[in-house]
């Protein structure tokens, strides 16, 4: 058993604390906005960390996890293990004030924090908080730290370029009056098979539940777009940027600009 606190309640945060709790964890945690979730809840960040060996950060952007830093260094004397998805510039300020940091990112949503079935990218020396995160998901370590942001980029650029190549090509499909079923036969026997399957009902217009809204995925891709002028990521943003804000990230697939781009070029 170990004393944890976790600082950010939102859809991730709240699953990995009571995940932790019904493992047997002494869980302890706080958010910005006061909100019950099943977990007991401190006051302030600072004492929240105060009363933990160890402290997971799960936090929206690199300006939350700003926001509480000061706070959460003053009260740690364990581990700080960050979680968000921040990029690597985050992770090098936050390695400047304090040594005894893990950063591990998350690859899976809502269902996977849930059920235990996250993968962690994780830097840093990771053996003494790994049993723990085993807990939550499939520990990768990826290098020292900062590798773990780095990793969680990597996953998301090569998912957001599947979603928006596969956003392109179903609209092309359409555009050149393809039978909406051929149109499927054809993606199946294309590196795309996969993804084009499970995508298939949001991309015939079911609708998604908001797992990992578009504010977020919009996020990651600027953080992609830090580190060079990457193409895909590039479209990838602009119709992340058109979608509803709050709706699920695979909004983007049928972003109604890429239809209309195709046709343009077709007519
Ligand atoms: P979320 O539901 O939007 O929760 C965001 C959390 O950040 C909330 O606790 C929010 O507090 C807090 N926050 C935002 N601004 C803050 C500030 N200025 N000061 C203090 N706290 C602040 O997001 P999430 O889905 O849990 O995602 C958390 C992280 O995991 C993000 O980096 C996301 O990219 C990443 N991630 C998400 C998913 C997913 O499927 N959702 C999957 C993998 C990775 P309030 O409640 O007070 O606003």
């Amino acid at each position: 058993m170990t004393r944890v606190a976790v600082i950010g309640l939102g859809a991730m945060g709240s699953r990995i604390a009571r995940r932790l709790a019904g493992n047997g964890h002494d869980v302890v945690g706080w958010n910005r906005t006061p909100r019950e979730v099943g977990v007991p809840l401190a006051a302030t960040a600072r004492d929240a960390a105060e009363r933990a060996e160890v402290v997971i950060t799960m936090l929206a952007d690199p300006e939350a996890l700003e926001a509480v830093t000061d706070d959460v260094l003053a009260g740690l004397h364990g581990t700080l293990v960050e979680m968000s998805t921040v990029g690597p510039a985050a992770i090098a300020r936050l390695a400047e004030r304090t040594t005894n940091l893990v950063d591990a990112p998350v690859l899976g949503s809502i269902a996977e924090a849930e059920s235990g079935g996250l993968t962690l990218f994780a830097g840093g020396d990771v053996a003494p908080v790994r049993p723990m995160l085993e807990q939550l998901g499939t520990v990768l370590e990826v290098g020292p730290v900062g590798s773990g942001a780095a990793a969680k980029l990597v996953a998301n650029a090569a998912l957001f370029g599947v979603l928006a190549a596969l956003g392109d090509a179903v609209a092309l499909g359409r555009t050149l009056d393809l039978d909406e079923q051929t149109l499927f036969d054809v993606l199946a026997t294309t590196p795309l098979a996969a993804q084009g399957e499970r995508r298939r009902a949001v991309l015939q217009g079911e609708p998604s539940p908001p797992r990992f809204p578009v504010r977020l995925a919009a996020k990651d891709a600027r953080l992609i777009l830090e580190h060079g002028d990457f193409g895909v990521i590039e479209a990838a943003l602009r119709a992340l940027e058109a979608a509803d804000a709050n709706a699920d990230y695979t909004a983007l697939l049928n972003e109604p600009s890429r239809a209309a781009a195709a046709r343009r070029r077709s007519s």
